[in-house]
């Protein structure tokens, strides 16, 4: 699979689309995902051109694995949910929807359902960017 230049995170990722920023280094970054399917649902991204789990550098990888633990991390400690999934899903049949490869942190509460994944509405931007700075105050 070719890496479109032009997808969404490319583009959250040049600042042409703006974020719920919750970390960012020169490796990754990290915000909140606008159609949650929990509370505090967030999503890691590494700055570079892979659409992928099978294209990614595997150097890239181990990077965007150790901040997605660094955030998941924050996520648990600013939110202390019961538990916390970590998703990544590989081509649209996968359920993948945008090609540029991301973990997703989906903090679970015992007994709550997670919302369906990309598909339960847009959140309220003041809830998000007030979620993205109560986890980002834990890193
Ligand atoms: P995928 O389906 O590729 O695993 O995940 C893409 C994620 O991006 C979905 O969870 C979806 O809710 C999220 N998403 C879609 N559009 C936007 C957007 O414009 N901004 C943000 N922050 N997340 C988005």
């Amino acid at each position: 699979m070719s890496y479109d230049k032009e997808n969404l995170f490319a583009k959250i990722l040049r600042g042409e689309i703006p974020c719920h920023k919750v970390f960012e280094d020169d490796e990754v970054l990290a915000f909140m995902d606008i159609f949650p399917q929990s509370n505090g649902h967030t999503l890691v991204i590494p700055k570079t051109d892979a659409a992928n789990l099978f294209e990614i550098e595997p150097e890239w990888l181990a990077r965007l694995a150790v901040k997605t633990q660094k955030v998941a991390k924050a996520v648990q400690a600013a939110l202390e949910p019961d538990g916390v999934r970590i998703m990544q899903f590989n081509g649209a049949a996968a359920g993948q929807t945008v090609f540029h490869i991301h973990f997703h942190i989906i903090p679970k509460w015992q007994g709550e359902a997670l919302g369906k994944h990309g598909g339960d509405g847009r959140a309220d931007d003041a809830e998000l960017a007030a979620l993205a700075r109560t986890i980002a105050e834990k890193l």
